[in-house]
Formats: C-alpha cells, structure tokens, sequence
C-alpha cells in the first residue's frame, strides 16, 4: 500500500469514527442555511464547535445547495429526510390533499423561486399574456413528467392560465426542487414529486398523475418517454383517447418512433427535441453552461490541463466540449457517426476510442443517449481518482449496475458523490449515481429553458387545436414558422433588432417577408 493510499485509509477511518457528528453538524448547518445568508453562515460557523472543522462547512454549504437543485440559498429538506412523502398527510391552505411533495411548509421559499425564474422567461410570460383571454388550452387535461424545476413550474403555470388543467410528475429521480413541488400544489397543481425518489416512487408518482377517478388525460408532455410507456402499457384506453403527445427529449423521442414504426402509435406525437429551438439552444446551450458547474460543485476538479473524454459529439457534446476547452482541459471524444467525428475533428478535438484513453484520463462524460458506452471493463482500467458522469438523459450509458458487486465499496462522500472503491485502494468518483449530471448536481441556465418551455407549450396548443385529421397517428416536427415565433419571442431580451427582407430580396430568395425563412428540413 502507498503512503498515499495508507494516510487516505486513515483519513476515511477518522470520518467513520465522526460519522454520528459529521451528521448532526450537517444536518444544523442545513436548518441555519434556510435562515441566513452565505456571509453569515461563515461568521455562525465560529460559534458552533466543531471536531470536523471549517472543510465541513463548505461541504456541507456544497451539500446542500445541491440537495434542493437550486441555488446555495435554497431550502434543504433534511429536517424530514426520514419520512416517505408517501407516508405524510398533508394538505394546502385551501385544504387539498391532491399532491404528494416534501414538504408543504416550503411553498412560499418555492414560490419566490418561481418568481425568480420568472423574470429570465420573459418570452414565456409574454405568450401567457397574449393568450390568457383566449384560453386556447380550455378543456386541455395534461399530464406531465418532466424535470420539476422553477423553469418547468413556470410552464405548467402558463399552461394553467391558458386554461389546462395539470397532473404532474419528475422524470428523474434526482432533479425535483422540493420548494418549488410545494410552491405548484399550494397553487392548486396536482403534483406528485420530491428529489431522492425510489425507482418505486418515480412510477407510483407517474401512476398517481395517471390513475384518478372523474379525471382524465387528454394531453401528455413528457421528457424522457417514461410517462407516455406506462400510459401505453398501464392505460391502453386512456392512451387511445390523447389528443396528442408532446415529447422533448431525445431518448423519448426515439422510443416514439419505435411505436410509430411498429404501427402502435394511436396518438399524433409532436417531437420538439428536433425543433431548432429545443435541440440547438437547450441541448447544445444549456449543457455548456451547466456542465462545469456540475462537476466544481460535487468535486472541485480544476479542469485547466486534465484530461478529459466526452462520449458523443452531438449537441450535448458539443456544448460540454466547448466548456471543457476553454478552461483548458485536454479533451477527448469518441463518436460512432463520422460526420459528428469530423466536427470534433475541425472544431480541434482528437477522435479516439475510449479504450485507448481510458487509463490516462482524470474525467469521464458520457452523453450519447445510448447504453453501456461505459462498461465494467472501461471502470476497471480507470485510473485512481477518475471521475465518471453522465449529461444524457438516462442512466442507462454507465454500466453502473456492474459496480455494485461485493469487492468493491461503495462510501457516500457528498450528496450525488459516490467513491467506488476497488480491492486495491482504487476509487473512481461516481456522480449522481450515473444519472444526469447537470440536473442532479447544479442549475440550469434559465433563458434557454424559456425557448424549451415556449416550444413545447405552442407544441401543446397546435395539437391540442389542430383541426381533425390534421395530424395523424405519427410523429411530427412544428412548423418552422413556429420555430420562428419562439425564437423571435426571445430577441426582445437582448435588443436584437431583426433585418427585413426588401421585396426584392424576398423574390430574389423566394421567401415570405415574414417567414419561415428557411425550409423544414433546416437544422
Ligand atoms: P445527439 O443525437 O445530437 O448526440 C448523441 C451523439 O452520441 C450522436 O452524435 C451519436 O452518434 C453519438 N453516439 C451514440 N452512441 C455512441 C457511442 N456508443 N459512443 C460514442 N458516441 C455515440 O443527442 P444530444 O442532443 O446530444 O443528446 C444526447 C443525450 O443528452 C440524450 O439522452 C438527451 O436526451 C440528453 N440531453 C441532456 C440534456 C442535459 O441538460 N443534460 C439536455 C438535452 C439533452
């Protein structure tokens, strides 16, 4: 054993032995962080004696900002950490009990969150004026799975306003801000999630959305296309009755054309993932942005020199790559397609297969939307310290299932940080369990989750108002008109003042002065 390895043993034997106050201290630095701010937290830290010293309170400061998803000064839950949602009776001020959250009690803190976020989603807001006195979503009953942050409540409201009614869950386990779950049921929206979900939560919390008597879904929004699964599997009837289905993500997307392509899906299906203003802003936009704040809140990794190797080099990738070089990271890709191989190629990166890079890199990040990119076999040959996550939206790319195997010891070190450690004293660091990095462990740039949330909310109204046989039983992209729209709803924000076309030039190229300026098929 290395003097390395021997004082690190030493140093996780003295954390055992302090396991019971590291808890207690935790747990107070927690409960003063919903009264106080960042800068006094330092001073009250003084008057609490402590045998873990000051590396304790930056955890636990770390710890907790990650616990509620959303910025250092959000709630923490862990005064009832211990109760199951599931087993708490709780209701709103109104006196309804038709939700399932964390804690009721934090409503208010969540609906200051929500007002934050509203501020950034200024296009949003401005379509749920325009249309409020319409209500061109009267009637809509939607269900919804998605990441519940203050950016999706600020959706579901505007759907609300435009006259839908809202059954809503998480499509993750990890990325729900309880506040702002409190915030939605005190409003009246039946929400049903908490961050820290049991696999068995997540599909009763989905079932719940589905399953109520007098109520039924007309409309799905889902992120992932577990939602949309289980009311094809659960519900057949219910399922043959949506108007329609609007799907964000890459990964339910593809399950969408599986369906269609198997001739099963009953359903027209709006694909937004492939709107430009989804995929080229959120994925490409959001993941660049969110990606480093990830990784320095669960490690403080400097990322000047270390290696790095991104798995996918589509939107996701890009954006993550991007970061990574220009904080001077060493950064590698592997690819399948060979025209995302090339990009990576002119834009600078080396194209190489994981297994050649494997021992030498300090990070690992997948985002392909694929399975077992990262198998046992590529841990094994990690080197000490490697950190291994995921930007994709399943947990499906590392073979994570692989590791929990009796030889090696998996120690808890920070919230979503898992150490991995081998017979040999080799630890891998695993974050968010190999769930989605940026939505587990920091926050996501609001104004980009706007055009998202813009997109599918016109998603929702085209299908939901579509004259019969408009759409059929197949999977479409919005018009790029609406395209347009979103994007143009967001220019106000920056002053960016738009060209128009003489009507010359637009004979010249054949367009419409106003649009769409570019064919569908544009990317
Ligand atoms: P994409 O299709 O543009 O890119 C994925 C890339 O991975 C493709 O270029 C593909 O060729 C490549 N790939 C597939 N299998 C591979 C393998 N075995 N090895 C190496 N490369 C492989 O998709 P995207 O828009 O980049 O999204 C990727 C994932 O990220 C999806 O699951 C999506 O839902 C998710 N996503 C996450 C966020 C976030 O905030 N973290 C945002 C948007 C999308």
């Amino acid at each position: 054993m290395s003097v390395v390895q021997r004082v690190r043993r030493k140093i996780e034997e003295k954390r055992e032995q302090l396991g019971p106050a590291l808890d207690v201290w935790e747990r107070t630095v927690s409960l003063l962080q919903k009264q106080i701010q960042f800068a006094d937290d330092m001073q009250e830290f003084t008057k609490f004696p402590t045998k873990t010293g000051r590396r304790s309170l930056s955890r636990s400061i770390s710890q907790s900002s990650t616990d509620s998803y959303s910025s250092a000064a959000s709630y923490t839950d862990s005064s009832d950490d211990e109760v199951s949602p599931r087993e708490k009776q709780q209701t709103n001020s109104k006196g309804s009990s038709n939700f399932c959250v964390k804690n009721i009690k934090q409503a208010e803190f969540g609906r200051r969150e929500i007002e934050i976020a509203e501020q950034d989603m200024s296009a949003l807001i401005s379509l749920r004026k325009r249309a409020q006195g319409e209500k061109p979503l009267a009637g809509a009953k939607i269900v919804g799975c998605t990441h519940i942050t203050a950016q999706t409540a600020v959706l579901i409201e505007t759907l609300c306003a435009l006259g839908a009614q809202c059954r809503w869950s998480a499509c993750n386990i990890y990325s729900t801000q309880n506040e702002v779950a409190a915030a939605l049921a005190e409003a009246g929206v039946a929400v049903f999630a908490w961050k820290g979900e049991s696999e068995d939560d997540f599909w009763w919390c989905i079932d719940r959305c589905v399953n109520m008597d007098g109520w039924q879904a007309n409309m799905i929004l889902d992120d992932g296309g577990d939602l949309t699964h289980w009311v094809y599997k659960k519900y057949p009837n219910v399922f043959k009755k949506i108007r329609g289905i609007v799907e964000e993500s890459v990964t339910g997307v593809h399950r969408l054309y599986q369906l269609s392509k198997a001739g099963k899906l009953c359903v027209p299906a709006m694909n937004v993932n492939d709107s430009v203003t989804k995929q080229k802003f959120d994925n490409l936009y959001c993941c660049r942005e969110s990606i480093l704040d990830g990784l320095k809140r669960t490690t403080d990794v400097m990322f000047g020199g270390k290696q790095v190797v991104v798995c996918g080099y589509g939107e996701v990738g890009k954006g993550c790559c991007a970061a990574l070089k220009a904080l001077g990271a060493i950064v590698y890709i592997t690819e399948i397609d060979p025209i995302c191989a090339l990009q990576a190629c002119m834009d600078g990166f080396r194209v190489v297969k994981l297994n050649e890079v494997i021992r030498q890199v300090d990070v690992v990040i997948t985002c392909t939307g694929n399975k077992n990119v990262v198998t046992r076999e590529h841990l094994d040959r990690m080197k000490n310290s490697c950190i291994v996550c995921n930007m994709g939206h399943s947990n499906t790319e590392i073979d994570v299932t692989s590791l929990r195997t009796p030889e090696l010891t998996w120690e808890r070190v920070r919230s979503q940080v898992d150490h991995v450690i081998w017979p040999d004293g080799k630890r891998v660091v695993l974050l968010a369990e190999g769930r989605l990095l940026n939505l587990s462990c920091s926050t996501v740039p609001t104004f980009v989750l706007s055009i998202t949330a813009t997109t599918q909310a016109l998603a929702l109204i085209e299908l939901y108002n579509a004259p019969e046989g408009r759409y059929k039983q197949d999977v479409y992209l919005l018009p790029k008109k609406m395209d347009e729209y979103v994007a143009s709803l967001h220019l106000p924000s920056f002053d960016a003042h738009l060209t128009e076309l003489t009507d010359d030039q637009a004979k010249y190229l054949g367009l419409n002065k106003n649009g769409p300026f570019k064919p569908n098929y544009y990317r």
